[in-house]
């Protein structure tokens, strides 16, 4: 493993830190929200971005004093201008209009957009140098080397919100970075940690989204019971601390309390540990590399037990995909990303079953490997491209994948 690509120099601290919220109406968006409203003598809000909700979107930016804001869809451009009228916030729409939010001169850009769709913005922050708050991990999946040596070039900062990668950047700081033996990333398990591959296969979308331990939104939720978010973690991992791949593993901790461990050459294992609340990361983001008044507290006399347990590739085959595609590199991962999500829009629309996620994902990579598409992508339009062809390709074999008895 070679040095940190994190480029982990403070920002400079005035007496507020403006920050723009990419995803702000979302669950980690709410949640940073959240910490921002406790401290609101620290922190002005530059911009808000969200996908189509403008009415909730405007009464955001409006409680939060923020100067632009901007929804997805251009469909709702107009409901949000009407609300937004008279209160001297600019409004926009379209995928533009996300890139102008990220562009707009904010030190500390939170990324929390859902889906490859967060790439162009969050690029665009990091390419003026922003601090990013990275909590998309689809974006690194999808164009994983070149984000980070953009973000480089670009002396922008990346700080990991995602649970497990936060808790590593933080154990990652007791010791050098070549004196790392591995890095270990805890899985809750989801929903079906338990369940023989029977019952899995016939699972509901209810109960897809009854996550044991987290409060998130609906992608990441599915992609948690399909363990497909372990998968995109172990890539995301790969990028943030330049790993190889067999220098992460990951663990089934069903409490959710430890989220993620280094284990350095001497014996020693440094871990993070917190309660089950994205407040928790997003917190240290906010104010890394000070600290901030969080969420809740451990109590640690309630806790009667700590498990780690292997995962299991069979019952959660989306585990063995994001190694493959890891293994193969190239666009493979691009590939598995915009599969999966076809996939999981897919079965929230009820059109497919839980298993036929992984099956879609996996016949999307045959697909594009027999023709072909798997080229390693050079420039961000090339993996928008691949992106693009392999969501197409797995439309195309949607039906005969959801015909299929699994
Ligand atoms: P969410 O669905 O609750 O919110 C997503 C936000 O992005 C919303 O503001 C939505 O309006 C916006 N959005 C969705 N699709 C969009 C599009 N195509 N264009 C523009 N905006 C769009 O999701 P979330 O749970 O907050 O997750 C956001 C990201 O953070 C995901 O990449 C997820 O993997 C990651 N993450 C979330 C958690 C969590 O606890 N929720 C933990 C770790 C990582
Ligand atoms: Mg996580």
């Amino acid at each position: 493993m070679s040095a940190v690509p994190l480029n982990p120099t403070p920002p400079a601290r005035t007496s507020e830190l403006s920050v723009t919220l990419l995803g702000a109406t979302g669950s980690i968006g709410s949640s940073t929200i959240d910490l921002i409203r406790r401290s609101r003598d620290r922190y002005r809000v530059e911009a808000v971005t969200a996908a189509r909700n403008a009415t909730a979107l405007a009464a955001l930016a409006r409680d939060l004093g923020a100067r632009f804001a901007a929804v997805a869809d251009p469909a709702c451009y107009d409901e949000l201008k009407a609300a937004l009228a008279g209160s001297g916030i600019a409004a926009a729409a379209g995928e533009e209009a996300l890139v102008e939010a990220a562009e707009r001169p904010a030190d500390w850009v939170m990324a929390a957009i859902t889906g490859a769709a967060s790439l162009k913005p969050t690029l665009a922050a990091a390419e003026r140098g922003a601090v990013v708050a990275l909590a998309n991990k689809e974006c690194l999946v999808c164009a994983g080397s070149l984000f980070m040596r953009r973000a480089a070039a670009a002396g922008a900062t990346v700080l990991p919100v995602d649970s497990e990668h936060n808790a590593v950047f933080q154990s990652l700081s007791a010791g050098t970075r070549a004196d790392v033996k591995r890095i270990i990333l805890t899985a809750s398990g989801g929903p079906f940690r338990s369940w023989p591959l029977e019952a899995i296969r016939q699972a509901t979308l209810e109960q897809a989204l009854k996550h044991p331990n987290w409060s998130m939104g609906p992608k990441i939720t599915i992609d948690s019971a399909s363990m497909m978010n372990k998968g995109l973690e172990i890539i995301e991992a790969h990028h943030l601390f330049d790993a190889a791949p067999e220098e992460i593993d990951v663990l089934v901790h069903p409490q959710s309390i430890v989220h993620g461990m280094v284990e350095f050459r001497d014996g020693s294992v440094v871990a993070q540990l917190g309660p089950p609340d994205m407040r928790v990361p997003i917190a240290h983001c906010l104010a890394w590399p000070a600290r901030i008044a969080g969420a809740n507290r451990l109590t640690f006399a309630q806790m009667t037990t700590l498990t780690f347990e292997e995962p299991d590739e069979v019952r959660f085959p989306a585990l063995r995909l994001a190694r493959e595609v890891l293994r193969t590199g190239q666009g493979a991962p691009t590939v598995l990303n915009a599969a999966n999500e076809i996939a999981v829009a897919a079965f929230i629309d009820r059109r497919i079953g839980f298993p036929h996620i992984a099956a879609l994902v996996e016949a999307t990579l045959e697909a594009s490997a027999a023709r072909g598409v798997l080229r390693e992508p050079e420039a961000i339009a090339d993996a928008l491209a691949v992106d693009h062809t392999a969501r197409s390709l797995a439309r195309d074999l949607l039906p005969e994948i959801a015909a299929k008895a699994i």
